[in-house]
């Protein structure tokens, strides 16, 4: 693609020059010109982000000529925390395609790419920066998707002194209002209670209307029946491999840039196959709904050597970039319900987590306002291994699941809550390294949605202050804290590996096994509040005090030797 492209057209307000108009009073010395004041513009600054690369948004619908839609490749978005290779190429790429798009439609763009020379490296003083040259009349942008970029917003508002027009996001089922109001009064959120909600509010897979409407199939969630794992023989029938998408100019020009300007990220590159266009994102949507959606429900949870996909959608980067619509993709799966080529136990199972889980920590994550990041409600201190950016570890089911991160920056839920994240839950790690190392290591990461997922799911850190007893989380009623068993059943990673998921002492005790029961130690009295935790703590209470220390002790050694030490 032709880079200037990116230039953007020269508006009136850039090429008035100073005026030599001459005096009323002619004197002998002409006065020095005096710079004209400058016009006022109805003209508005619409600043588009990485996360909102939708044609149909409100702010694009809004523009009118005049307007100057604001891109900006900054890499501050890749430092502040570190941004995986796959993760800022598939960012970067997208914006550029989308700008190319916009730019098609005659729409006026200013885009900044990363190694512009005049690029200061951040949005704050890019927005201030084309605010001082173009003198819009008001900064609009689409609600962002974090609260450190909505304050950025606004202490740019307050040094430039121009209005800040906060445009709603129409992606989402839900507004922030809405979900407010159904917390309102609540002591813990279930998830599972506003999912019903929204299942009435769509109609998806409903029979009927009004109050008597009923969930098709007579039950709203399928969630027992989907946590089959593999037999022996693996995945069956074989997951198809997904569509991919080769690397066309844009992307190899990102590329280009990124090695001048970041070259130190993490992870690989060469598998890079992700949907950077709208028309791609929606092959890789077709081809989900023809061959894995079926069989998603049944093996959702399982686990499998060399499958990082399954029958998982791999649409998420998608959803977040705005790339895809998530009515679009209920609907096409619920079609697929309704002509006989998915079961409903599948289709349920993909509206849950579209309508449901990422509506529900979106509502969160905003209601919970921006302390919410800053909660450690079990008070875990510890580093975060270094074998989560190198995956050099003897534990076959971390080696797997954190190297399928390094090479394609993508981890299904169940290797994400399950492994990576149960791992960090059990050995004590700090919660916000853990959500920091999951915001910049997927291709899918963005704050609202990593941050409930793995401070609250994964971390069981997010107690409210002020909760009542008995409440020890707020997106979980209680942690998914799991012994290596859980991995045996759902996985093949065990069969491999030189621990023995059984063993909690002695030479082959699997690490996972031995802080699992640590963990139960350790937050035995803060846990005890906790109901949901009743039987399981009774199986802590029934080890000699001789063998809780033993654990401890064991478990002490293991975190000292893979830096699970204070931060
Ligand atoms: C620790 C942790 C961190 C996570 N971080 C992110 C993240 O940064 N970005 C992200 O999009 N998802 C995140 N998730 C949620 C979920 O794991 C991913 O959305 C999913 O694995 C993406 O793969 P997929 O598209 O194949 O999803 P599928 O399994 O095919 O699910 C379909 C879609 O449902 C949505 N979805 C499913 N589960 C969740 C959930 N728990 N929360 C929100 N949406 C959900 C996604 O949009 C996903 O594309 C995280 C989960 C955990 C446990
Ligand atoms: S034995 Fe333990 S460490 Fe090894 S793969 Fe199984 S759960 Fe992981």
């Amino acid at each position: 693609m032709n880079p200037t492209v990116y230039k953007m057209p020269r508006s009136s307000s850039l090429s008035a020059k100073p005026s030599a108009k001459p005096s009323a009073k002619p004197s002998a010395k002409p006065l020095p010109p005096k710079p004209l004041p400058p016009k006022p513009s109805k003209a508005r600054l619409a600043v588009v982000f990485g996360d909102q690369l939708d044609l149909d948004a409100a702010i694009i619908r809004s523009l009118a000529p005049d307007d100057t839609v604001l891109m900006m490749e900054v890499a501050n978005e890749s430092q502040y925390v570190p941004s995986h290779m796959q993760r800022t190429t598939l960012f970067l790429s997208a914006m550029r395609h989308f700008a190319a798009e916009l730019i098609e439609q005659k729409i006026r763009v200013n885009y900044i790419t990363l190694d512009d020379p005049k690029n200061t490296g951040a949005f704050e003083t890019e927005i201030a920066r084309a605010c001082a040259a173009l003198k819009p009349s008001e900064i609009v942008c689409t609600h962002p998707g974090e609260w450190r970029v909505m304050a950025m917003l606004e202490r740019v508002r307050d040094s430039t002194g121009i209005p800040l027009r906060i445009m709603p996001d129409e992606h989402f089922f839900t507004t922030g209002e809405e979900f407010a109001a159904w917390a309102k009064g609540r002591n813990s959120l279930t998830m599972e209670f506003f999912y019903r909600e929204q299942r009435r509010k769509t109609g998806y897979l409903m029979e009927g209307s009004g109050k008597s409407a009923k969930p098709t199939g007579d039950t709203w969630n399928f969630d027992k029946e989907n946590r089959l794992p593999f037999g022996k023989q693996g995945p069956n029938p074989k997951p198809r491999i997904p569509s991919s998408f080769k690397l066309d100019e844009i992307t190899r020009e990102v590329l280009a840039a990124m090695k001048r300007v970041l070259p130190d990220l993490p992870g690989s590159i060469e598998s890079f196959a992700w949907p950077v266009t709208r028309k791609q994102a929606l092959a890789s949507l077709n081809d989900f709904i023809k061959y894995r959606l079926a069989n998603f429900g049944a093996y959702e949870d399982a686990m499998w050597t060399g499958e990082p996909t399954l029958y998982h959608s791999i649409l998420s980067s998608s959803l977040n970039m705005k790339l895809l619509n998530p009515r679009e993709c209920c609907e096409r799966a619920i079609e697929s319900y309704e002509s006989g080529n998915a079961p409903l136990q599948s289709v349920e199972a993909f509206v849950r987590q579209i309508i449901g889980w990422r509506e529900f920590v979106r509502g969160v994550y905003w209601l919970e306002g921006p302390e919410y990041a800053d909660r450690n409600g079990l008070d875990q201190q510890g580093k975060l291994p270094d074998f989560y950016w190198t995956a050099e570890t003897d534990m076959a089911c971390m080696k797997a699941c954190v190297g399928q991160v390094l090479d394609t920056g993508y981890g299904h839920h169940i290797q994400r809550l399950m492994v990576t994240g149960n791992f960090a839950l059990i050995s004590g790690v700090h919660p916000r390294a853990v959500s920091d190392w999951y915001l910049g290591m997927f291709v899918d990461g963005v704050d609202w949605v990593t941050l409930p997922n793995a401070l609250g799911m994964v971390m069981h850190a997010d107690r409210r202050p002020n909760a009542t007893k008995g409440v020890t989380g707020l997106v979980g009623t209680k942690p998914y804290a799991a012994s290596g068993k859980y991995i045996e059943r759902m996985s093949n990673y065990c069969t491999n590996c030189k621990y023995k998921p059984a063993e909690r002492s002695g030479p082959s005790a699997c690490p996972v096994t031995v802080f699992y029961w640590d963990f139960l130690i350790r937050t035995r009295e803060k846990l005890a509040q906790n109901q949901r935790m009743a039987m399981i703590l009774k199986n802590v209470d029934r080890l000699t005090p001789q063998i809780q220390t033993q654990i401890t002790i064991d478990a002490n050694l293991l975190r000292k030797k893979l830096g699970v030490t204070p931060m």
